[in-house]
């Protein structure tokens, strides 16, 4: 294959020894007006200081129940909502204060697949110009349309033939396959899978995590895969953040997450995960509603669910500690370096 000087460009930085993204302290905030005039102002914390970083080559899933705010951190990042404090690095540069002109040349290197392939696609365009409406608008066209379509299709798995069928004349994981050839059809760095396989069948599912995961080799991509499901991300994400009423509260490699969780919450969500053929009547079932981000209870966000909570639990702010490369953000564990 040949390759261009941006693809040179991109094995540079693949290369780096820094974080492809550097994420500190994250807020995204949203003012909602209650009461007679809309006098009364309620803050709803949808994203409260969250900090993480992702590697070239990396996938990093992000879990929580719906409402947690992972999907809203997704959308800040791509700049569809706008950020109330914090930092973003996206290959060395400030995405949150980028001007309009270069943010829309990143852009190219950020890409998203979002959850509804339908929804997620223009009924009145064929796949040939969905496909290859972002190489056009960003003059990335070598050949005719016709020819990266084919290729693109080709990529994904599908038949170069179907190039002029309409996104109704597909099933949903074929939209979805649709969705991932536009995602990488600007030769983006990352890729943020916005619960991209939630909507499909079971088998299904596990062909477009096949297919990603092959993307991400031949493409060196890396993935930030937000997902409510536990098992889906563990088998696709290289670490797992685990996010709980606008924060992360758990972070580490998957097979750690997995057999050694630390927090409460995350042990709550993995003994929630299904097994075939068991009945599960297990203590640590997730119990409780998920509190409002708008009154968040005092000092640990998850006390009124926590099977574990102490009496500190209810008005200090758990410590952060890491622990080879291990984050968690609970009292049972004394803060140290690792
Ligand atoms: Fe439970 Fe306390 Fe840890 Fe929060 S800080 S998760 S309430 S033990």
């Amino acid at each position: 294959m040949k390759i261009n000087s941006k693809d040179r460009a991109k094995a540079q930085w693949d290369a780096a020894d820094v974080p492809l993204l550097e994420v500190s302290d994250l807020k995204t905030w949203f003012e909602v007006k209650r009461g007679i005039f809309s006098r009364k102002a309620e803050q709803i914390r949808a994203v409260d200081g969250v900090t993480f970083s992702l590697m070239a080559n990396e996938t990093i899933g992000l879990v929580g129940e719906s409402g947690c705010g992972k999907t809203t951190l997704g959308r800040t990042l791509l700049g569809l909502e706008a950020a109330s404090g914090g930092s973003v690095f996206f290959r060395g540069e400030p995405l949150l204060t980028l001007s309009h002109r270069r943010m829309k040349a990143m852009r190219r290197r950020l890409q998203v697949v979002f959850q509804d392939p339908l929804s997620s696609l223009n009924p009145r365009m064929n796949v040939m110009d969905i496909v290859t409406e972002g190489l056009l608008q960003f003059r990335m066209l070598t050949d005719s349309r016709e020819v990266h379509a084919k290729r693109l299709l080709r990529e994904v798995g599908l038949d170069e033939e179907m190039i002029y069928r309409f996104p109704h004349e597909f099933s949903g994981g074929q939209r979805q396959r649709i969705n991932v050839a536009r995602a990488i059809s600007l030769r983006p760095d990352l890729i943020i899978c916005d619960e991209a396989v939630s909507a499909l069948d079971v088998s299904i599912q596990a062909q477009v995590i096949n297919l990603l995961l092959s993307l991400q080799q031949r493409h060196h991509l890396s993935y930030l895969f937000i997902s409510h499901d536990l098992s889906v991300v563990s088998n696709i994400a290289d670490r797992i953040a685990v996010m709980y009423l606008g924060r992360i509260v758990e972070i580490g490699k998957t097979i750690d997450i997995i057999e050694k969780p630390l927090h409460p919450y995350t042990r709550m969500l993995i003994a929630a995960i299904p097994v075939a053929g068991q009945k599960r009547v297990d203590q640590e079932m997730v119990t409780g509603e998920t509190p409002s981000p708008a009154a968040p209870p005092n000092g640990c966000h998850f006390h009124p669910r926590c099977p574990e909570a102490m009496p500190v639990c209810r008005h200090a702010e758990p410590p952060e500690a890491w622990k080879n490369g291990h984050y968690v953000c609970c009292h049972m564990y004394r803060p140290n370096s690792g």
